[in-house]
Parts: structure tokens; sequence; C-alpha cells
């Protein structure tokens, strides 16, 4: 190895351990610290992420960087990682301190706005922020150049290549097919599910909550569970990796799929290269393919038949009182029940997208100018009305429901829809490489899958761009039509829909 790369090395594991630390305060800050230390514990974050920063804006990175590029020397990881610092260093370098300053106010604010707005469902209170916040956007947006699209710049920044022009393809596509064949189901007898809002202890849920995750071989050697307000997962490296979930008695289904969806977000960080750590090699790839591995579990797998032949009888012998009369079938049905509504967090894995193609039309049109903060209520609701068939009654249910907004995070939205798409054409390819993988999941095997994940996805982590990635493990780019035959196939069987 040569000099440079290890002094390079070094310096990005330093900045990871500074990092990584900000992360163990900020997993803490959810789960454990008490409320009176928000406020010093808001000054030792941001201490900490003003250590990296300059660590990282440092002209001798810059030097050392330049020094690497275009090397010969290096092995094609190498080069790798140095090509990925170099566009973080790149990207970074746009921004002005003052600009920086400037957008963590305006965050701060927003959020508080928002916060405030939420609980007296009154969009006014959060407008004026959200304003100053999208002005700053745009701002943005031409800081860090773009080609076609200033919400390109943006959409960047979360799944890198991600443009208005081939969001905007994919999005219709969706409409085209995915709007008629909710509106065939909805024509339909709804299945009963009103048995998953029965009472359900928490101690019992929590049990089977991480029964499901060592099922699945989340590593609890490396990794644990705690209870959060909104579930999630975090890394401290390959070999400390977090989930929180979440716990409604009067609810069972936000457990279950919390404690699935953020397991599957953890298996990908357990699976990258603990050897790599602190470069680009032991990262996630983006936003989107994190996403195909919590979705890839939730839905294809864990709101599968198979997984409740293997994991039902269990259930009911935790739970008799509410299930003991509720067979598989039902069960089944009632969990992957299609229903329009009004808040995306709890929407079906079908209805889901018309949420995100929302958010992407609201947001585009608000960076490029063609509407105003003012106008979001209005338009939020028509939109509502439109794609869902449902009426919005109070803003905490409509425009303010998300916090992505008061974090600034514009461009995020999309990637909730390409990983549920990833995903699908992911397990497609999986059941094609494993043989008879419903019966190995039937019979509780999981190891051909996760094997299979971390040889073809986890173990890669940014080594190659998500198209790139996506082509390697299924010989093509991204492909919604993987997703509706999934759709087609589950749904037509579960409502009976007769063949077209
Ligand atoms: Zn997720």
């Amino acid at each position: 190895m040569n000099k440079e790369y290890k002094d390079y090395c070094d310096l990005m594991r330093k900045i990871s351990d500074v990092n990584y630390s900000a992360a163990v305060l900020g997993w803490d800050q959810e789960v454990y610290m008490p409320s009176a230390g928000a406020k010093d514990r808001a000054g030792q974050l941001a201490t900490l992420s003003g250590i990296s920063h300059e660590l990282f804006t440092d002209k001798n990175v810059g030097t050392l960087l330049k020094k690497l590029h275009g090397d010969s020397s290096l092995s094609f990881k190498e080069k790798r990682n140095v090509e990925e610092t170099e566009k973080s260093y790149t990207d970074l370098s746009k921004y002005s301190t003052e600009f920086v300053m400037k957008m963590s106010r305006a965050v701060s604010e927003a959020y508080q706005a928002w916060d405030k707005a939420k609980k007296e469902k009154n969009f006014e209170v959060f407008a004026p922020a959200l304003e100053k916040l999208v002005e700053l956007k745009r701002e943005e947006c031409e800081l860090l150049s773009y080609k076609d699209h200033p919400y390109d710049a943006l959409l960047d920044q979360y799944e890198r290549g991600s443009t208005v022009k081939e969001l905007s393809i994919l999005f219709e596509e969706v409409k085209l097919h995915l709007v008629p064949f909710v509106k065939r189901i909805s024509e339909t007898k709804q299945n009963d599910a009103s048995f998953l809002n029965l009472f359900y202890p928490k101690d019992k849920q929590w049990e089977f909550g991480i029964d499901l995750l060592k099922q699945m071989k989340y590593d609890f050697s490396a990794g644990r569970q705690d209870v959060s307000s909104h579930p999630f997962t975090t890394s401290f490296g390959p070999r400390d990796v977090r989930v929180t979930t979440r716990i409604n008695e009067n609810d069972l289904s936000e457990m279950i799929w919390s404690c699935i969806h953020e397991g599957g977000h953890a298996l990908y960080e357990q699976g990258l290269d603990a050897e790599e750590y602190g470069l680009p090699s032991s990262e996630a790839v983006s936003l989107g393919i994190h996403e195909s591995q919590s979705r890839l579990w939730e839905n294809h797998v864990g709101r599968g038949e198979s997984y409740w032949k293997l994991n039902y009888k269990k259930l009911q012998a935790i739970f008799p009182e509410n299930l003991a009369s509720v067979s598989e079938e039902q069960f089944y049905k009632a969990i992957n029940q299609v229903k329009p509504s009004l808040v995306r967090t709890s929407a079906d894995e079908l209805t889901y997208h018309f949420h995100v193609i929302i958010r992407f039309e609201i947001e585009k049109a608000l960076i490029e100018g063609s509407i105003q903060v003012k106008d979001l209520p209005r338009i939020w609701n028509e939109k509502y009305l439109n794609y869902l068939g449902v009426k919005v009654g109070s803003a905490d249910k409509g425009v303010l429901q998300d916090i992505h907004w008061s974090h600034g995070s514009f461009g995020y939205f999309p990637t909730y829809s390409v990983g549920s798409f990833y995903a699908a054409q992911f397990y497609a390819k999986a059941q094609k490489d494993i043989p008879s993988l419903n019966e190995k999941i039937e019979s509780g095997n999981f190891m051909p899958l996760l094997e299979w994940l971390r040889k073809n996805i986890h173990v890669h982590g940014k080594l190659y761009l998500p198209e790139e990635l996506c082509v390697r493990v299924t010989g093509e780019k991204l492909n919604f039509k993987y997703f509706m035959e999934y759709a087609r196939a589950k749904y037509t069987h579960l409502y009976q829909l007769k063949p077209l």
C-alpha cells in the first residue's frame, strides 16, 4: 500500500471516529437521555460535527486527494474509495461556512415551527420558516450546480445520479399501472383487520419482536434493540449496529413490521466490510439501496405467506385471547389490506407510493418556483383527493405530517419508492438464484437469503454506484416491472380479482 493511501485511510478513520461518536450521542438522545440533557447534548453534537467538518475540509485532505487522483498503483477498491471521498470533498467545499450556519439556523427554526404547527394543526405557524428554508434550498441547488433541473442537485445528495427526468418517467409508469390496480382492489370487499387493534401487552410484543430479529439472523453480539418514539437504525461501524422499535399496545402491526424493517436496514450495515472501517467501501451505497434492504425483509419476506406459515402459530400462542379464533389465512389477508389513507407511514405497500409521488411533485414545483409555500395546504389536499381519493381533515394528518421538510430534507422521499422497487427486483432475482426460497423461509432457514444479500449487495459498500450495483446483481437497471409483477401476483390472489 502506498504511503499517501495509508495517510488517507488514517485520516478517514479518524473522521469516522468523530462521526460515529456523534452517532452514539444521537442514539442516546433518542433512547435514554433525560429531557433536561437536551440543551447540552445539542452543544456536544454541534462541537463534534464542527470537528468532523474541519478535519474533512482541511486543505491537507485536498492535497492528499490530488496526489491520489489517477494514481495507477491503486487497486480497484482503493481507487473507488478515493473517488467517493473526492465527490464528498468537492460537494462540501462548495458550501461556505456562512451558508452552512445560515442553513443550520433555518433548520432549527423550521423544526421548532413545524413541531408547534403540527401540535396546533395550523400550517400558518410553519409557513414563514418553511419559506425561508425553501429559499435557502434553492440557493443550495445553485451552489451545488446541476445540468437540467435545480431539484436534481438535491436528489443527487440522497441517491447518486437520481434526476427529475428519470424519476418523472418512473412515477408516470407507477401511476399508469398502480392507480387502476388499486382502484380494482378498492372496489372489492375489504378483509377484516380489526383484531390487529385489540389489546396486545407491551412485554409480550417485545419478546416476539426479539425472536423475529434473531430468526432473521440480526447479530445481537454486534447490536441491540431499544424502544424509541420513531423506530430507526443507527450504526457505529459494522460491529455495532443498533435498532429501535415502537410498541403500540392497540396496534400489533407497528411493532412487528418496524422490527422487520429496521432489522433489514441493520443486516445491511452488519454485512458491510468491517475491515474497511471508516472508508466508503464500508458504507452503504445510497438511501435507495438501504431502503431496498429494509423493504425486502419487511414486505417480500415479512408480509409473505411463507413467513406466516412459519410464525403464525407462535404468535397465536402468545396472544391466544386475541388470535385463537383467527385463522392463518385471515391473518395473512388482514396484514395485507390495501386501503388508501391519509398518513404515509401507516400506508399499505401499494398506496404508499402515491404518498411519495405527491411529495415529489410538490418538492419539484417548490424548488423550481412554480408553486408557493402559502399554497401548499390547498395543493396537498387536492392531490390527496386526486391520487388517493381521501379528504384531508386537519393539517397534522395532511401537509404537516412528515418531519422531513422541517429538517431541510428535500429530495429524500423518492428514495422510499425507489427502494421498494429495487427490493422487488432484487427479490425476484434471489428467488431465481436460491432454489425453493419459499420453502426455506417456511422452515425458518433464512441463511441462504442472507448470504445472497451479503454476497451480492452488502459486502460491496460504495464500490459501485446504485445503478451499477443493480445491473451487476440483476442484469439490468431499475425496472418498475418487477414491483408490478409482484403486486399483481400477490394481490390478485389475496383479493381474488378476476383476470382482466
Ligand atoms: Zn427505512
